[in-house]
């Protein structure tokens, strides 16, 4: 009986259970997508209870549709949306009220409050992270804040808090309180210097230490799942945030390896090992994964509208049918004839971070047609890209010398070319483009003995596709530089 590794990602928008040998193939997946819960503009919840029974069920749904039997599988790994936090009653297992989902703004207050009180560079020092509502603390501190008593109760320890992780492995295990290294940097309650929930920080949100989880290597025994939950007890051996999990799974185990996912935005990790790199260009410095005894860390920018802008292009203009004939258009035009697109249609994230800023499209002339205003959306996104890889050089001192990728967007031929082109470096795209997932079997596989250590992963991990730069220097200089004008004159708009 060869034995199998079970991933869960618990994505924002549904669960997913994942299959895969020991090979790093993956053998059979299943999802189911749950509730959004938007009580007010600009707030988001799920119901913890429906995210459970939604991960269980695709959890025995791939094992009874791949004729799996639970005894097969040695090891079950978690991904998961990060931040998102939810609070229960220890003797229960009732949550107090929804999770408060990553989007949710309704924290900005509080946020505000930190701003205005100067307490923006400690909580950078500390946690690595710029103060916003994207992160678990200030929701932790607003459910106190909310229910009378609560706070009071969850200082004798009778009240619990985590992210969707601790939240699932409490569930499976039947009790056991624990988060890995890589989620607990997300919360803006962690210290990751010394590698502890920081009393200055929790004093200032008023979170008593006693609700939060033990923080556990990403790569490490959890617990097991309960056995009647699937017909067998399996150990939970690896956990991981899902940008953290992805970056695990493209194989970035070297200093400097980095990836990039094209989705509805871009999420870009650089490993930097070892060393914390605290930002000057404001990218966040957070805890890649703990193996080992070892805590390796990365920097991490996003970009908020990369795929977004092509389902621009079809939603609003009507210029194509569909996201992949934005390829076959970018192709029939040999430049752009000059213009550029400037998709800052909710400001600009990393490392301009300007809410101000707004989209625009420059060098327009009468030849132009919807091919070059196809291909500069395209493009857009390609120097987008470079715009954060280079705050990461600059921070880290380390040039990139590969960039894999993965996400919706990364199928697209003309912009992983472009991408290379303007970056002047090799872009790899995988064979398995469900990297997310695969970090996470990767992580518990290596705890359960099914990979004896990381060089046995990259021997598995397969590539689909190189791209390598075609354009030369000054081409590719003359071309960013227009860019920089370009996003420099949405920022003065
Ligand atoms: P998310 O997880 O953010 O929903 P996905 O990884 O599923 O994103 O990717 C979907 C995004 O990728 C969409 O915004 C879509 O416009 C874009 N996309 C998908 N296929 C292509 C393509 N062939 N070319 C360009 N963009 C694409």
């Amino acid at each position: 009986m060869s034995k199998v590794i079970l991933a869960l990602d618990q994505g924002t928008t549904s669960c997913r259970a994942i299959l895969f040998d020991k090979e790093g193939h993956m053998i059979g997946s299943s999802s189911k997508e749950f509730q959004q819960i938007y009580p007010q503009p600009g707030w988001v919840e799920h119901d913890p209870e429906e995210v459970w029974q939604c991960q269980l069920e695709v959890m025995r749904r791939v094992l009874k549709e791949n004729n799996t039997a639970p005894e097969e599988v040695a090891a079950i790994g978690i991904t998961n949306q990060r931040e998102t936090v939810v609070v229960w009653e220890k003797d229960t297992g009732r949550p107090v009220g929804n999770a408060i989902v990553w989007q949710c703004r309704r924290t900005a207050g509080i946020c505000q409050d930190l701003k205005a009180g100067g307490y923006e560079e400690t909580i950078r020092m500390k946690t690595g992270l710029v103060v916003d509502a994207y992160f678990s603390g200030t929701k932790i501190k607003w459910i106190l804040d909310r229910y009378p008593g609560l706070r009071e109760r969850a200082q004798k320890g009778e009240i619990l808090a985590g992210t969707m992780d601790t939240w699932l492995i409490w569930n499976l295990t039947g009790g056991k309180h624990v988060t890995d290294y890589s989620n607990a940097s997300r919360t803006m309650l962690y210290n990751i210097h010394e590698l502890c929930w920081d009393e200055e920080l929790l004093n200032l949100l008023d979170i008593p230490k006693a609700m939060l989880p033990e923080v556990k290597p990403s790569s490490g025994y959890y617990g097991s799942a309960r056995s009647e939950l699937l017909g067998a007890e399996i150990p939970i051996t690896g956990a991981a945030g899902d940008q953290q999990s992805a970056l695990f799974g493209q194989v970035c185990f070297e200093t400097g390896a980095a990836k990039n996912t094209y989705g509805t935005g871009c999420f870009l990790l650089m490993n930097t090992g070892e060393k914390k790199i605290i930002s000057s260009h404001n990218l966040l410095t957070t805890i890649a994964w703990s193996i080992g005894g070892k805590i390796e860390y990365a920097l991490e920018g996003s970009i908020f509208v990369a795929g977004a802008a092509v389902q621009w292009l079809r939603d609003e203009l009507g210029l194509i049918k569909n996201a992949a004939e934005s390829e076959e258009l970018a192709m029939k035009v040999p430049d752009t004839q000059g213009v550029f697109m400037v998709p800052a249609f909710v400001g600009l994230g990393a490392p301009y971070w300007d809410m101000y800023a707004r989209g625009a499209i420059f060098g327009l002339t009468r030849g132009v047609n919807r091919n070059h205003i196809v291909r500069a959306v395209l493009e857009s996104i390609a120097y987008q890209t470079r715009d954060v890889l280079s705050a990461m050089e600059e921070d880290s001192g380390i040039s990139l010398s590969v960039l894999k990728v993965d996400g919706g967007a990364s199928a697209n031929e003309f912009l992983m070319q472009f991408q290379s082109d303007i970056l002047g470096t090799k872009v790899i795209r995988p064979a398995n483009l469900e990297t997310t997932a695969q970090g996470a079997a990767f992580l518990a596989g290596l705890e359960a003995g099914i990979w004896q250590d990381k060089s046995d992963i990259e021997k598995i991990w397969i590539a689909d596709k190189e791209y390598t730069p075609e354009m030369d220097l000054y081409h590719r200089n003359q071309l960013y530089n227009r860019w920089k004008k370009a996003v420099n004159s949405c920022r003065t708009y």
